[in-house]
């Protein structure tokens, strides 16, 4: 057996072996049903809880495994084994982004009313950040929260929310002074009820996520659900952005590689002109360059993962590994269906989905021009 690659270990490359095979067992039959069917059930979320999976990274008296981000990083790589994004999607959404500020800014009552039950996958999670005016600048989001007695009264829009149906509960961006902007937004946890209407969205990818528009009218929300100081909302944005970076720089790692294993081994079977894809010269350096680029991107994320659990602020590295990896993971998807030839556009293979699920990692999480634009202050440019 080849060594693990560092910052993996002998552990993680066991607990692989479990989650991916878990994945393969559990969710991946049901994928083309759930894509089918643009939802996937809450009782996904019920399964990974039942297998410690939504709680990887957290402490045992939350009802997590207790480990840490590495072992969340293992998770994050095999989430391509559904062979939906959508799922993964949905799923990673209440991990990654959704409790992570809940774990990291709330009070203790809080970790218990959501962390615990999120945790057991009894309330799943959305993070509500983009609006309809607000997508890259966060900082100009306008829905509001004006302060009231015992607590605040919510006015806004929030959209292209993943689990924006489903959410029992949305860690929300809200504007807690007039001006708003980097000093004036604050997050609350609102709970779906009077006032919180979702609409969903369709989509060229993802189809099986729940993406929706969600509508706040004078909701009302206790003063207990402040999470984090009040007006330093934009400081949760940023701390919460590495890791969701990371995450997804690593979802695409994981899905190029399985992407590639498969597209050479129909490269190996499929026959023309008397002899197998793989044999054609073009289609040889195709794979050759192809696997590079997933090497590539393995190193240049890995590097980021080890610093970032080092506990250095690699606010360039993780920037790179997103950047490189989202738009490589597209292209790479592109050739793997240019490969697969007429199959490759047919929804019955597996490389048709991919390459539309893949075209969202340029955009989500702070599109590839921000990436440039962070990297442009980082390197004093
Ligand atoms: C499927 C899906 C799921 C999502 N899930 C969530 C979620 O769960 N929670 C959440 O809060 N958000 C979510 N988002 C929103 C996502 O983060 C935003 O779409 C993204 O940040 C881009 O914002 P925007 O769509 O408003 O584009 P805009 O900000 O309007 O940008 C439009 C284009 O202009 C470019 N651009 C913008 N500013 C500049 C600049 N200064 N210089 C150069 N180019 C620039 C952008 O890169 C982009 O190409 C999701 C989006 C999608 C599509």
């Amino acid at each position: 057996m080849t060594p693990p690659d560092p910052p993996f270990t002998e552990e993680h490359e066991e607990l692989r072996g479990s989650v991916g095979g878990f994945i393969e067992r559990e969710l991946a039959p049901h994928a083309e049903t759930w894509e089918r069917e643009h939802w996937f059930p809450d009782e996904a979320f019920a399964k990974m809880a039942a297998q410690g999976l939504l709680g990887l990274k957290y402490p045992e008296q939350y009802g997590g495994q207790g480990g840490d981000y590495l072992h969340e990083a293992v998770l994050c790589e095999e989430m391509a084994r559904v062979g939906s994004g959508g799922t993964a999607a949905g799923l990673g959404a209440h991990i990654n982004i959704a409790t992570p500020p809940i774990w990291k800014f709330g009070t203790e009552e809080q970790k218990q009313r959501y962390l615990v039950p999120g945790i057991r996958g009894e309330r799943i999670g959305a993070l509500g950040i983009t609006e309809p005016g607000a997508g890259s600048d966060v900082a100009a989001i306008t829905t509001r929260a004006e302060r009231v007695d015992g607590g605040w009264v919510v006015n806004g829009e929030k959209t292209y929310i993943t689990n924006g149906v489903r959410a029992h509960f949305i860690v929300t961006a809200v504007k807690t002074t007039k001006e708003g902007g980097h000093h004036g937004i604050s997050f609350l946890i609102v709970d779906r009820g009077e006032g919180v209407t979702s609409s969903a969205l369709q989509k060229l990818g993802w189809h099986a996520s729940d993406t929706a528009t969600i509508s706040f009218q004078d909701v009302f929300v206790p003063e207990d659900n402040l999470l984090g100081e009040l007006n330093d909302g934009f400081k949760l944005i940023m701390a919460n952005f590495q890791w969701e970076r990371l995450a997804m720089a690593l979802g695409a790692v994981g899905a190029m590689k399985l992407a590639w294993e498969r597209t050479a081994a129909f490269a190996r079977e499929r026959v023309t002109f008397g002899k197998p894809l793989s044999e054609h010269q073009a289609i040889r350096h195709k794979l050759a360059d192809l696997a590079t680029t997933v090497y590539t991107c393995r190193c240049v994320t890995y590097d980021a993962l080890r610093r970032f659990v080092a506990g250095e602020e690699p606010l360039k590295e993780v920037t790179m590994a997103k950047l490189a990896t989202q738009r490589a993971s597209f292209e790479l998807m592109d050739a793997c269906l240019q490969i697969h030839g007429g199959a490759g556009y047919m929804r019955e293979y597996w490389v048709e989905r991919a390459a539309r699920d893949a075209r969202l990692g340029p955009i989500g999480g702070g599109s590839d021009e921000i990436m440039r634009e962070i990297l442009g202050r980082t390197l004093a440019l």
